[in-house]
């Protein structure tokens, strides 16, 4: 039975990478061994940290002479400490726009470690928007941006005009839209969004912008340890790597990003399409910063939210109650999200209308 996982993560992947993953969950290839049992040190298993590493690369169109390629663990919520920890020293200054919980929480730990503060918000309308054209220190080391907005369904839709280096959390649209690379000093992503099962946090660097360090920090928490051993200084978590890097072989096979945007935008404009046209329901987002990822939305009557959800399971569309705070629905329709999920979920809709007409 073919379900529609619309879960916001862990989160969809395509069904041929959990059939080639189940199948090296046995047996990698001919080697007699289950991927799972394999040394990080094999022949094998570098195969595959080199052929993720090099996808990373071939996919963003960034070259490794001026990018530094890592998979962490820590999830994303590490990478939140972590970027302060190596990169704001206690008299720089880093400015943090707030767009939801999760930058909240990356500014809450950055404040740890220098002198970050937040120079914009849309906390006063429960981050419904994007805030834009507020003022950047020119002098700060870096700016931190959460482009799309997994709780709220917003995202960054353009990126702020400065010189100063984004830090940015994408953990739920990596892969999924053609972006300037230039402006990034740093960019982190949790895997289980749009890449792969949860374990693992996909790092890129700036090189220029990563040799600037701000302090001696423990090994394991050095972003320079992990590149001086292409992500092998310790024990890498290798299968949620090895499915990473099969959904990015994916990617490529179905045209790269820039594929995967022009379906994106194909899923995201249906579905808003339906929200805006279908009289029972509206989104919860501001319409120029809606998010092509999560698409959050509410019935104008509330009563019937129960009622919504049990017609999209017994449609098999899962996942779809919104998040405590914002409420309704939230469809997650990530790279892996086919069309026809999407289609599925809106003819729910057009039925639920004539139902409660
Ligand atoms: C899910 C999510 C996180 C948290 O990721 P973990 O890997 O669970 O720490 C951080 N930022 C964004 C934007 C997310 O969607």
């Amino acid at each position: 039975m073919t379900k529609y996982n619309f879960y916001a993560g862990p989160a969809i992947l395509p069904k041929e990478v959990m059939a080639e993953a189940s199948k090296s969950a046995l047996e990698l290839g001919d080697t007699g061994l289950s991927i799972l049992e394999m040394s990080h040190r094999s022949k094998e298993v570098a195969a595959v940290m080199d052929e993720a590493q090099a996808s990373v690369y071939e996919l963003l169109g960034i070259s490794a002479d001026d990018y530094d390629v890592l998979f962490l663990q820590g999830g994303a919520s590490s990478q939140f400490f972590m970027t302060a920890m190596n990169f704001l020293g206690q008299d720089e200054v880093a400015g943090y726009v707030d767009t939801g919980a999760w930058s909240t929480k990356a500014f809450k730990e950055a404040s740890k470690f220098g002198n970050a503060s937040i120079i914009a918000s849309s906390k006063d309308t429960n981050y419904n928007y994007i805030p834009k054209g507020y003022a950047i220190d020119e002098a700060s080391k870096y700016l931190h941006l959460t482009s799309n907005n997994t709780i709220f369904g917003t995202q960054f839709q353009s990126f702020p005009d400065t010189k100063v280096p984004f830090i940015c959390d994408m953990s739920s649209e990596i892969f999924s839209r053609k972006l300037d690379m230039s402006k990034f000093g740093v960019i982190y992503a949790g895997a289980q969004k749009n890449l792969g099962p949860a374990g693992v946090t996909l790092v890129i660097m700036n090189k220029e912008f990563a040799a600037k360090t701000a302090r001696e920090v423990p090994t394991m928490l050095d972003y320079q340890t992990h590149v001086k051993k292409d992500s092998a200084f310790n024990t890498p978590p290798v299968f949620p790597i090895y499915v990473s890097m099969l959904t990015m072989r994916w990617i490529k096979k179905h045209g790269g990003v820039e594929a995967m945007q022009a379906k994106n935008e194909q899923k995201a404009g249906l579905l808003y399409g339906e929200i805006d046209r279908n009289p029972l329901f509206h989104g919860t987002a501001a319409k120029e910063d809606r998010s092509m990822m999560n698409v959050c939305f509410l019935l104008h009557d509330e009563t019937l939210t129960d009622g919504f959800l049990s017609a999209c399971a017994d449609a098999n569309c899962i996942g779809v109650k919104g998040h405590r705070s914002v409420g309704g629905f939230r469809a997650s329709i990530y790279n892996a999200m086919p069309e026809a999920g999407v289609q599925k979920l809106v003819d729910v809709m057009k039925q639920f209308e004539s139902a409660n007409a």
